[in-house]
């Protein structure tokens, strides 16, 4: 069927109590999770993109970046927020790994062997990729427009995401829109993705369709 989810940084330093905390970033990590079990309960793919940087990196303030140090690898800054309850086969793809990588997209990072997370959704055969995380105006909105420049079929879930500033966050929606990427909400996504499953197959035609 080619579907894919993409959860973008749902990282305890991007929740209240984090270091670069999104306001109400938490907000997105229960209603990702149900979605995230309903997507893979339908055969679908499910990725969670991370920041999994070095101590010392060109993107934090101190070395020349404009971020409050946030997601070094190991810390628990760096564990998705508890309430990210995801399917046991759900690929995690690390991103700004290197010391001056900023790792702003998904396509930026790789899985746990290596993999370019692009490869990852092609041996999957994903063509359509519902997104959500944080946040809106950096992350999410560069991961979608990155599927989209892959020609990728991009649903952004607008309750699923929280930006790090409201006006930003607005014109990255309208950004988004404009290349491409349809809106919804996470009941939506559910909605469609049951109906998919539980449809009958297209080929089978209603006895006395044919002559
Ligand atoms: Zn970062």
């Amino acid at each position: 069927m080619g579907r894919g989810l993409l959860i973008v940084d749902v990282q305890n330093d991007f929740c209240a109590g984090g270091s670069v905390p999104v306001p109400g970033g938490e907000e997105v990590a229960r209603p990702l999770a149900e979605l995230a079990h309903a997507v893979s309960a339908a055969g679908g793919a499910v990725f969670a993109s991370r920041d999994w940087h070095p101590p010392k990196s060109h993107h934090f303030i101190g070395w020349g970046g404009r971020w409050n140090p946030h997601c070094v690898r190991g810390t628990p800054g760096a564990e998705f927020h508890p309430d990210l309850d995801l399917p046991d086969e759900t690929v995690i793809v690390s991103k700004g790994m290197g010391p001056r990588a900023e790792g702003y997209s998904a396509f930026d990072g790789c899985d746990p062997s290596g993999k370019p997370f692009g490869r990852c959704l092609e041996e999957r055969g994903v063509h359509e990729l519902l997104i959500g995380g944080l946040a809106t105006d950096l992350c999410v909105k560069e991961s979608a427009m990155d599927a989209r420049m892959r020609g990728l079929r991009v649903e952004l879930l607008v309750d699923a995401t929280r930006p790090v500033d409201a006006e930003e966050g607005e014109r990255a929606l309208r950004e988004l829109e404009t290349a491409g990427v349809k809106l919804v909400t996470t009941a939506d996504a559910i909605q469609e993705i049951e109906e998919t499953t539980n449809a009958p197959p297209e080929a089978h035609t209603e006895e006395g369709a044919h002559p």
